[in-house]
């Protein structure tokens, strides 16, 4: 599903070095987390994948079912099947939510080649993906994300995951500012996301949402570079021993 191959990139117009040689695998079907300290380059992977044009990759590649996707725009690449949920989502001012959904759907069905859905239609299945996250549907009568609380606007983003049915879904920090209920909800909403043909990047520096989401793999992201991967046993000796143990046998 997902190969990344030597990576290196900076942010765009400086001399900076985010991304130094990431190598990375995620099979069809995967859950792989990526935890990894603070500054290590988690969110900065995030945005490269996503396609944002303020980075800027030097070296390597990122193939997605076998295909680099370095030339794909953003819009190219969520049609691709490619969903980010950002550990910072954008705030939308003046688009409903609702209204966000409905185009962000129907573009999505647009590029598949498949009819665009009639907001009858369109509606239940915002009812029934917002019922399962526990989401007020008066919610979505809001511009999106704007004044939404930390928890509000990482239910908002696995709702659109959910609904675009996308085929890898990367997440950044979706556990950063949730209670513990919420948690469990975020967690049940990509459980429920699972299957053979779908991969899920979840990302991450504590093991609590490991807990709730189980991955298949585990890898630690120390300096842009993947310097140890296990499986999630890896994560419970992380959260045991720190980051130092792992840091320092790379060394
Ligand atoms: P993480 O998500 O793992 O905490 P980030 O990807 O946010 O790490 O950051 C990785 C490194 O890149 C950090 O040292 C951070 O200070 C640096 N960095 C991120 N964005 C910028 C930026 N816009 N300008 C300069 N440095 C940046
Ligand atoms: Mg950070
Ligand atoms: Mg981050």
């Amino acid at each position: 599903m997902l190969e990344i191959k030597n990576l290196h990139a900076r942010i765009a117009d400086t001399e900076t070095e985010i991304i130094r040689g990431l190598n990375l695998t995620v099979r069809d079907g995967e859950v792989a987390a990526i935890m990894g300290p603070n500054g290590s380059g988690k969110s900065t992977l995030s945005y490269i994948l996503a396609g944002r044009d303020d980075y800027e990759v030097t070296e390597g590649d990122i193939l997605f079912n076998g295909e680099s996707i370095l030339e794909m725009d953003p819009a190219e690449r969520a049609a691709a099947g490619v969903f980010l949920a950002f550990q910072y989502p954008m705030e939308i001012p003046g688009v409903a939510t609702m209204e966000f959904l409905k185009v962000a759907m129907n573009s999505q069905r647009k590029a598949r080649g498949e009819p665009e859905l009639k907001i009858p239609d369109l509606l239940k299945r915002v009812r029934v993906a917002a019922d399962e996250l526990s989401m007020d549907m008066s919610m979505l009568k809001r511009p999106l994300n704007v004044g939404f609380s930390g928890g509000e606007k990482k239910r908002a983003e696995i709702l659109q995951m959910k609904l675009l049915e996308p085929k890898l879904c990367v997440l950044d920090e979706t556990d950063s500012g949730l209670d513990i209920d919420a948690l469990k909800i975020v967690a049940d909403g990509v459980n429920a996301l699972r299957s053979p043909d779908r991969s899920v990047v979840v990302i991450t520096h504590y093991q609590r949402l490991l807990d709730y989401i189980v991955p298949d793999s585990v890898h630690v992201l120390y300096k842009g570079q993947v310097i140890r991967s296990g499986s999630k046993e890896l994560a419970h000796e992380l959260e045991a021993n720190g980051y130092a143990g792992v840091i320092g046998e790379a060394a």
